[in-house]
C-alpha cells in the first residue's frame, strides 16, 4: 500500500496526540509530535533566562540563540511513546508542565521560531509514511497531506482531560488555572499572523466530545483506508 500523510491538528488537549500516537502504531507510521518541538525551544529559553511569566520572551535574544538548539525524538518504546531530546538531553517530562505550557503560546508566534521548526517538520515527511500533529500541519507543513483531520472538543472537556493527566503525573494543578491556560493558548493560536490554527479546507472535521477513545480509533482507521484507496 502506498505510504501517505496524515497531519492531525486542532486544539489544545483535545486529544490529538494520543490519538496520533496510536494511530500510527495500528498502522507501521512514524508519529511526530511537532508541539513537543515548540514546548522544547520554550524550555530553552526558560533555561537561558529568554523566558519568564514576570518578564514575557525575549524574542530578539531567542532568535539569535535558535541555531544552537537542536530537537530530536528517541525511538519509540514499546508504549509507542517516544520522548523529546533538547540538544541530546530527554528532557519529554519538564516540557510538559505548567511553567512551559504557559510561555509556549507566545514563542510559537516568532516567525523565525516557525520557519526553523517547519523545515525540520517537513524533512520528516519526506518518505511519507507519517503521521503529525499540532496546529499548522495540514495547512502550512504539509498542505499536500492526503489525509487532514481537524480535532476539536470543548473547552471544559479539554480542561477535564487535562487535569486527569497532569493530576496522574503528580503535578498538583486546578481545574480553573487549567481551564484559563486553555483558553489562553486558544486565543494566541487562532489569532496569531504566522500559521493561525486554522481548519484547513480539505479537513475532516472530528468532534470528539462524546467518542470514547475505541471510537476515535475506528473513525480514524476508516478514513485512512478511505484515503488509501483514493
Ligand atoms: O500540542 P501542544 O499543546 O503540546 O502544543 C503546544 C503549543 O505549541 C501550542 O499551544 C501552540 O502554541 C504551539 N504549536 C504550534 N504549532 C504546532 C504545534 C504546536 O504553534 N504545529
Amino acid at each position: 500500500m502506498n505510504k501517505i500523510i496524515i497531519a492531525i491538528d486542532g486544539y489544545s488537549s483535545s486529544g490529538k496526540s494520543t490519538m496520533a500516537r496510536d494511530l500510527a502504531k495500528r498502522i507501521g507510521y512514524v508519529y511526530v509530535d511537532s508541539g513537543a518541538m515548540y514546548r522544547a525551544v520554550t524550555l530553552y529559553a526558560i533555561e537561558h533566562g529568554m523566558a519568564s511569566a514576570e518578564k514575557g520572551v525575549d524574542t530578539e535574544a531567542l532568535v539569535k540563540a535558535l541555531p544552537k538548539i537542536n530537537i530530536s525524538f528517541t525511538p519509540a518504546g514499546a508504549d509507542g511513546v517516544q520522548h523529546t531530546l533538547l540538544n541530546g538531553k530527554d528532557v519529554e517530562r519538564e516540557i510538559r508542565d505548567m511553567q512551559v505550557s504557559s510561555l509556549v503560546s507566545p514563542v510559537a508566534v516568532i516567525p523565525e521560531v516557525r520557519h526553523r521548526l517547519t523545515a525540520l517538520q517537513q524533512q520528516y515527511g519526506r518518505e511519507k509514511g507519517i503521521v503529525m500533529d499540532g496546529r499548522d500541519i495540514g495547512t502550512t507543513v504539509f498542505p499536500d497531506a492526503e489525509m487532514k483531520v481537524f480535532v476539536n472538543a470543548s473547552a471544559e472537556e479539554r480542561a477535564r482531560r487535562r487535569v486527569k493527566e497532569l493530576t496522574d503525573k503528580g503535578e498538583k494543578v486546578t481545574y480553573e488555572e487549567v481551564l484559563e491556560n486553555i483558553r489562553e493558548r486558544d486565543h494566541i493560536d487562532t489569532t496569531r499572523k504566522e500559521s493561525p490554527l486554522r481548519k484547513a479546507p480539505d479537513a475532516v472535521l472530528l468532534d470528539n466530545d462524546n467518542m470514547t477513545i475505541a471510537q476515535q480509533m475506528q473513525w480514524l482507521l476508516d478514513l485512512y483506508h478511505s484515503k488509501c484507496q483514493e
